[in-house]
């Protein structure tokens, strides 16, 4: 057979990454992947069911992704003409990483700013591109360090900065006069505001976009009960816009998930909305109970998953919860003040006191 190896062709960049692998294994209890817990009626999901019936799968998808931009534009109060529709925000990230790649002056290779921790799509996605990334700690509260973040915005001038708000691990939201502050002194970087928890959280950013030419906003139906359609999107100034969808594959989205997705963004937002109110009372009570804990320190939380501090290494207490049958999110291989936390998403009530009794159990 005639050899060929790979890596000859390959950017070595690829070298020092693994592909993302969600925790394999049957769990009787998922809370590490940040999903929505069932919450459909009966007639929602009939609905969903007779709008995929109608499709006509010889077709292509609509590449103008027409009804989908619609929906999402009405829901945010923009123009379609701010929205761009991806394959999960995953793909907006990919794509913006794709066409962001300006070389500045002090920066040898085109330059990613974000936080750490945070989530790791950034990384991810800038690294595969051959992008630096720059990663500037979080404070001890988890909050942006202001200073730290200004001075690498300019040392390395970034083309984007992304900053997740509620963040992903933490749950908080950053300081809005900090976020406001970096944005100002940033005026030649993009700045991505992910919203991918949004619909948890007590206020939003949308706002930022009429001052802000340099703001753009991520959001995804995936943390809201539709992660397996994939359908997230950005907003932004048109003309960046306008530039992205050249580089959006044409039939990115699939005829089946514009079409679910518009549906769920118009008729089901009561339902989808009374998921989230519910979740966030579960949130708060969750954060109580644990509260109550000596050896945990529940961090304020504004997302659909818990943040919690422990007084020791997590690596015994996350395989405790498994063999309760309960998979959470564990960062100890990520070493550091990670080491200590754990991330639980908000599930139903009984899988939020099935995991509160193991975990006492564990502790
Ligand atoms: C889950 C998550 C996303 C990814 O969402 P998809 O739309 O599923 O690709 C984006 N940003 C953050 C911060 C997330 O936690």
């Amino acid at each position: 057979m005639q050899k060929f190896d790979p890596h000859t062709i390959l950017r070595p960049e690829l070298a020092e990454l693994s592909a993302y692998a969600p925790h394999a294994g049957q769990f009787e209890i998922r809370l590490d992947a940040n999903e929505a817990p069932p919450f459909l009626s009966a007639l929602a999901k009939k609905k969903l069911t007779d709008a995929a019936a109608k499709i006509d799968y010889r077709l292509y998808p609509d590449a103008a992704q027409r009804e989908l931009r619609q929906a999402i534009a009405k829901a945010a109060g923009v123009s379609p003409a701010n929205v761009c529709a991806g394959v999960g925000s995953d793909e907006l990230i990919s794509i913006l990483l794709t066409v962001a790649t300006r070389v500045k002056s002090r920066a040898p290779n085109p330059t990613l700013l974000t936080t750490t921790p945070t989530f790791v799509m950034y990384r991810l996605s800038a690294r595969v591109r051959g992008q630096r990334v720059m990663e500037v700690p979080l404070d001890e509260h988890w909050d942006l360090d202001l200073e730290a973040m200004k001075r690498a915005a300019e040392i390395a001038e970034p083309n984007v900065i992304f900053i997740a708000t509620p963040n992903n691990p933490t749950g908080n939201m950053v300081s809005k006069d900090r976020l406001l502050a970096l944005i100002e002194s940033a005026p030649n970087s993009l700045v991505v505001v992910d919203e991918a928890y949004i619909d948890y959280a007590e206020t939003t950013h949308l706002e930022l976009l009429k001052k802000y030419e340099n703001v753009a906003i991520l959001r995804t139906l995936s943390k809201v009960g539709f992660a397996g359609l994939r359908v997230g999107w950005l907003l932004g100034q048109k003309s960046l816009v306008s530039e992205i969808e050249k580089a959006r594959l044409p039939y990115n989205l699939p005829t089946h998930s514009q079409v679910l997705a518009t549906l769920a963004l118009n008729d089901l937002k009561d339902e989808i909305d009374a998921m989230t109110r519910s979740v966030v009372k579960e949130r708060e009570r969750m954060q109580t109970a644990v509260s109550s804990l000596s050896s945990v320190e529940a961090h304020p939380s504004q997302a659909n998953f818990l943040w919690l501090g422990m007084d020791r290494p997590v690596e015994s207490i996350f395989q405790g919860l498994m063999k309760h049958g309960i998979l959470v999110r564990s960062f100890h291989g990520r070493g550091g003040r990670l080491e200590r936390c754990l991330r639980v998403t908000v599930g139903t009530p009984e899988q939020n006191n099935r995991f509160l009794d193991a975990f006492r159990n564990v502790l």
